[in-house]
């Protein structure tokens, strides 16, 4: 799937953060842009004038056939989730998402679309596998036997082995990204759906606003991830495309960090040190996960490169800027 020629391409949840700066770059690259998100225009990160943007809800099936009309390529970035606090309460909605990749896999199929995009994650992979802090890094082949995070993980594992089907049964031209945490500008920072760092940014820059040096830390602190900043999302996203590679892959940073490591960083951007409360009894997901990047090595010759630090003072400061002008009363996404 050559990314040179001008293509007609749906990026489907192109209102929520990845989509958002996905739409974007395949813009600048000279693509016909096709975005839909069911949320309203107002709420969308990043709407780009460039680009036909269109309100629908992809769970219907004939959305997806309307909005995929005319399209070569389609990339599934739709999905109702957040991060542990919103997918560890709310199973079943995000067991609905199955309906958005069903839905546009089959769109896609009967409407000959020469490639197709699935979002999947980390979620994916057992519990079994990261009981421990000192993680084993996951490789791909270790996500059977399943046992995947309940509701959000099971979606995506089925949704992946439907693409997989696709693939063998009718010839569908499909690529999987397992994403590992995606951090960057113009995503959730608040509002309960917002992930590790952004939280942690956020709740840094209201201690520096406030002058309440207090910050409350979900578990223990000790847990770790791993986290990849936008740009290397959509640099892989576009070597993955580009390759013959089909079937479900890790995209990841293996740069392992604990939670109160990653506070440490913001706190340093900052200029601060605060005083850590933990809270044992909010949601704090696996022990420990990392990325196994053996095979995205072997198969794209390439693997995330953009080091915390550096993501993170981004990200930091655009959550800063978001902050400071809804306090101004200005109306900001969350
Ligand atoms: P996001 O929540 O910012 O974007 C998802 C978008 O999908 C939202 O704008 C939402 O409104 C839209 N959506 C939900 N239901 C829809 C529906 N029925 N019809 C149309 N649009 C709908 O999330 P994101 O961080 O941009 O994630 C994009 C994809 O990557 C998702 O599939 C997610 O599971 C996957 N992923 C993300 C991460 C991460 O760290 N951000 C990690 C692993 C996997």
């Amino acid at each position: 799937m050559s990314q040179n020629q001008p293509k007609k391409i749906l990026v489907a949840g192109g209102g929520g953060f990845i989509g958002g700066h996905l739409a974007g770059s395949l813009l600048a690259q000279g693509h016909e842009v096709v975005v839909a998100d069911v949320k309203q225009l107002d709420k969308w990160y990043q709407v780009h004038e460039g680009a036909q943007n269109h309100v629908v809800n992809l769970e219907e099936k004939e959305a997806c056939y309307t909005v995929m009309e005319g399209c070569d390529e389609v990339y599934n970035l739709a999905c109702n989730m957040g991060g542990m606090g919103f997918i560890e309460f709310n199973r079943a909605l995000c067991m609905i998402s199955v309906l958005i990749n069903t839905h546009l896999l089959m769109a896609a199929r009967d409407q000959g679309v020469k490639g197709f995009f699935y979002a999947s994650s980390a979620c994916v992979y057992p519990d079994y596998r990261q009981d421990d802090a000192d993680v084993m890094a996951l490789k791909e082949s270790d996500a059977y036997p399943a046992q995947p995070e309940d509701g959000y993980g099971w979606e995506k594992l089925f949704s992946e082995r439907m693409c997989q089907n696709f693939r063998e049964d009718f010839g569908s031209n499909v690529r999987v990204f397992r994403f590992h945490n995606v951090y960057g500008p113009f995503g959730t920072w608040t509002g309960g759906r917002e992930k590790a760092p952004a939280a942690l940014c956020r709740k840094v820059i209201e201690a520096v606003d406030t002058g309440n040096h207090d910050i409350e830390i979900w578990g223990d602190g000790e847990q770790t991830r791993s986290f990849m900043y936008i740009d290397d999302c959509l640099s892989g996203m576009a070597r993955l495309m580009e390759s013959s590679y089909t079937d479900p892959l890790n995209l990841g940073r293996a740069e392992l960090v604990s939670i109160n490591g990653l506070l440490d960083i913001i706190e340093g951007i900052a200029g601060i040190t605060l005083k850590r409360n933990y809270d044992l009894s909010k949601p704090q997901g696996v022990r420990g996960r990392n990325s196994d990047n053996a095979l995205i090595q072997s198969t794209l010759g390439w693997e995330p490169e953009v080091n915390l630090a550096t993501g993170l003072e981004k990200t930091y400061r655009w959550i800063e800027e978001q902050y400071e002008r809804r306090k101004r009363g200005e109306i900001v996404v969350d």
